[in-house]
């Protein structure tokens, strides 16, 4: 029988924002392959706004690029939640001592490389001149996202936004795996080997829940040792396996704390206007999808991308469908459809590419 062991990553999750649809607003992670693999920084003066960790390795990859490139580039970084909220993480810190080295290394370049942080601050606005982005109007915001009334303006020429990742279901909807949330992300069922619910399917990496490339490994080589029978073959290879598992326990605490410190709550809904742009392939407003729950019945990203083509332009949805979604439950309140793990997260488009098809 044939067996597969699948891993298809995240993608990047941004909220919306007024002009977040104009050039020169790009998510972080965009903004980080453009200096580490082109060495292009496309701004001088350059916000990074959002929440969560990735934040500090950008900032620290756009200045360390500009230093090689000889160039002088202001970067800031916006970022949602509070940083005292980094108490919540002390356990998983003491199982994981290399993160707090890690945390320090992060703190000491950004105080030493003139790095500000704003923190429970978020952008509203893009300040756009000529088509261009000139600056951010930004507003302090509660934990759970609400904005505050005071806003303020700061000058910027770019802005990089990242409110954590979101796991690629794609494969996995098409091959039916069992799917469950987890920090609020639909991602696959495995078993303690991996093991997805189809015979012969294992997964491994953000797909089974966002926790960094740490962790995508030590599920990685769980899942490769179980599928070639490692680890029941002697006692050395038992022990391997057993330490390997000891490991992905503790990244996965560690994730786990992360989610915590970082939730992407969903008093971002309530702020929202209904003229911002949602879907920005398809130019759906929020008006328009909160219309959708409301006037046509709308009960989640799916039906609402029926009836408002949010979701249905170029990138089918990896931008939107999360916040769609989010918008939909909000309007609909908890009901049982809207959290079905299963049914949010069809994209029924893909298809087998051969190694021949792609040299010819
Ligand atoms: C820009 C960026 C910067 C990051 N920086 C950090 C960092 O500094 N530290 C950290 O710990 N983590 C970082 N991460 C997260 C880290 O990359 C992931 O945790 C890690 O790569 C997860 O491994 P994975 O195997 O789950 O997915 P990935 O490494 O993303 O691999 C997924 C692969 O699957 C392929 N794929 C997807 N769908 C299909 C399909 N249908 N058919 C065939 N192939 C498919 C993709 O092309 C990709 O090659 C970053 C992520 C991004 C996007």
């Amino acid at each position: 029988m044939e067996k597969i062991i699948i891993a298809t990553g995240a993608s990047e999750r941004t909220l919306p924002f007024g002009n977040w649809s104009a050039p020169g607003v790009m998510s972080a992670g965009a903004l980080q392959s453009l200096a580490k693999e082109y060495g292009v920084i496309p701004g001088k003066k350059i916000v990074i706004a959002g929440s969560g960790v990735f934040a500090m390795p950008v900032a620290k990859t756009i200045k360390k690029v500009a230093k090689d490139l000889g160039t002088r580039v202001e970067v800031s970084i916006i970022e949602a939640q509070s940083l005292f909220r980094w108490w919540r993480n002390t356990f998983a810190f003491l199982l994981n001592p290399s993160k707090i080295i890690e945390a320090i290394g992060f703190v000491m370049f950004m105080k030493g490389n003139d790095v500000k942080t704003l923190s429970k601050t978020i952008i509203t606005e893009g300040k756009i001149d000529a088509g261009q982005i000139i600056g951010v109007e930004i507003a302090r915001v509660k934990s759970d996202l609400r904005q505050d009334q005071i806003k303020k303006s700061l000058s910027a020429d770019l802005i990089a936004t990242s409110f954590g990742f979101i796991p690629d279901m794609t494969l996995a909807s098409i091959l039916g795996l069992e799917r469950k949330f987890l920090h609020g992300d639909a991602v696959v069922f495995v078993d303690g080997n991996q093991r997805t619910s189809l015979d012969g399917v294992w997964a491994a990496g953000e797909i089974t829940g966002i926790g960094g490339h740490e962790l995508a490994i030590s599920e990685g080589a769980i899942a490769a040792r179980d599928l070639l029978k490692k680890g029941h073959r002697s006692r050395g290879s038992y022990f391997s396996t057993a330490l390997l598992k000891w490991r992905r326990m503790r990244q996965q605490f560690f994730a786990a704390g992360l989610a915590k410190i970082y939730p992407v709550s969903k008093g971002w809904i309530e702020s929202l206007d209904d003229s911002t742009i949602v879907c920005r392939c398809e130019e759906v407003r929020a008006g328009e999808i909160r219309e959708s729950a409301s006037e046509l019945g709308a009960d989640s990203a799916r039906t609402a991308k029926l009836f408002t083509r949010a979701g249905m332009g170029l990138c089918q949805g990896r931008i939107c469908q999360k916040n769609v979604k989010e918008i939909i439950d909000f309007m609909r309140g908890d009901v049982p459809n809207a959290t079905d793990a299963n049914r949010e997260t069809v994209r029924p488009i893909g298809g087998v590419v051969t190694l021949g098809g792609l040299s010819d």
